[in-house]
């Protein structure tokens, strides 16, 4: 597989991404969530050098290339310390499932805003009953003439304040059998019963998370993406993706917290040596080196698999690297502020609240248990507790 060893093209991206994030770096995302505001700034410059479509079709102004390369875009950020989280959503998820399976209007109305940033969609699945079970959503669809009824709850969906629509997975009814199957709608943000509600989020972060209610919000029959009959198909074509992309998320902060805590352990002294001298600090940190770049592997090849057309396989190395890439991120993020003592705590070093921020790569967009069960059921032919 060539995809491991990276091509000089790949490394060009992640050197001219990384010269960008680090021009932004950590000061910026510290001001822009006290400011509480988006990072319009880093995303609107991402946009005009390419960055942010360099997964979508030329064709309707992306950069041609795949999931490989927006990861190393979101990674790179990351490891500067200015990672954008829609990234994962706007052009990794929704930009997928659009010049995979929307229609042609549909791709020329979103492709060529969400390349460059100048539009944004954000993307809602999971919901208050049925959480990592989705298989029982209940947000629907009916029909009233030629348009949908949507009414449904959605919940802990990111971006929606900066989004001009938000993909919904919804249910339609199947009118042979009457059973309900999914189906994906874009729903614009100032739609009529369209209600968010930003959720309270311990998190230190620019992109807030809102509950939405959706009340018989009236859609035209094209904000249907693709085909009704195909909708779990068209579903995993966005979700595969994502994984990937949280997996370069996490990779990226780990990376961004393993690199301070290197610094400060390489000079702070309160023995002979610097503390970093000590194995008891430097070990850990070698492990955590090593299990981010078997993350960054395994990433690299279900974005391979991905980009090269095999969904099956890029499934399964998508819901592995992203469990590997959570761990190690965790993982990671704890030693850097240990390795910090008190100063691990202070607002100034800006370490301690990446505690909560690297634990969301743990719980979403599909936690580490479900990850397991995944592996022990479809990889291992494991029975299934559920
Ligand atoms: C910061 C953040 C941003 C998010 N952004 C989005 C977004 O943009 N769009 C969107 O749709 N969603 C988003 N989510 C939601 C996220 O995908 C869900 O939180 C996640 O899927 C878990 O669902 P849940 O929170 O309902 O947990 P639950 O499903 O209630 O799970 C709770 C716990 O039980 C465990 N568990 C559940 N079932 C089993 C089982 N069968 N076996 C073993 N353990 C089990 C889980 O692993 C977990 O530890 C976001 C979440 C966060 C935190």
């Amino acid at each position: 597989m060539t995809a491991v060893i990276e091509s000089e093209e790949h490394k060009a991206l992640r050197s001219a991404v990384a010269a960008l994030g680090k021009r932004y770096g950590r000061d910026y995302l510290t001001r822009t969530v006290a400011d509480g505001k988006p990072p319009t700034e880093l995303w609107t410059e991402a946009g005009k050098l390419g960055y942010l479509g360099v997964n979508l079709p030329e064709e309707h102004g992306g950069g041609g290339g795949g999931i490989t390369e927006l990861s190393i875009v979101l990674e790179e950020l990351g490891a500067s310390g200015s990672p954008l989280l829609m990234l994962i959503v706007s052009p990794a998820i929704c930009g997928t499932v659009i010049s995979r399976f929307g229609t042609e209007a549909q791709k020329r109305q979103w492709l060529p805003g969400l390349a460059d940033g100048t539009r944004l969609m954000a993307f809602g699945i999971t919901e208050p009953d049925a959480g990592s079970n989705s298989h029982r959503i209940t947000t629907t669809a009916r029909r009233d003439g030629a348009d949908w009824l949507l009414t449904g709850r959605k919940v802990f969906i990111s971006g929606v304040d900066i989004a001009d629509a938000v993909l919904i997975v919804g249910r339609t009814e199947d009118a042979r059998t009457g059973r309900l199957k999914p189906c994906l709608f874009i729903v614009p943000t100032d739609a009529d019963g369209f209600q968010k509600r930003p959720i309270d989020m311990e998190l230190n972060a620019a992109e807030k998370q809102f509950e939405l209610v959706l009340d018989d919000v009236r859609l035209p029959a094209d904000a249907l993406v693709g085909d009704e009959d195909a909708g779990l198909l068209q579903l995993f074509a966005g979700l595969n993706p994502e994984r990937i992309m949280t997996a370069a998320f996490a990779i990226g902060m780990g990376r961004y917290a393993l690199a301070k805590a290197v610094e400060y352990a390489r000079d702070r002294t309160v023995w002979k040596t610097p503390i970093g001298a000590h194995q008891a600090i430097a070990h850990p940190l070698a492990q955590a080196h090593i299990d981010l770049e078997l993350a960054r592997l395994m990433m690299q090849k279900a974005a391979h698999l991905y980009d090269t057309g095999d969904d099956i396989g890029a499934g399964e190395a998508a819901n592995m690297a992203k469990y590997a890439a959570g761990e190690a991120c965790v993982k990671a993020v704890d030693q850097a502020v240990h390795t910090l003592g008190g100063n691990g705590l202070t607002r100034e070093f800006g370490l301690a609240s990446l505690i909560t921020a690297a634990r969301v790569s743990r719980i979403a967009p599909v936690s580490r248990e479900m990850i397991l069960n995944y592996v022990s059921h479809q990889t291992l032919g494991l029975p299934k507790s559920y």
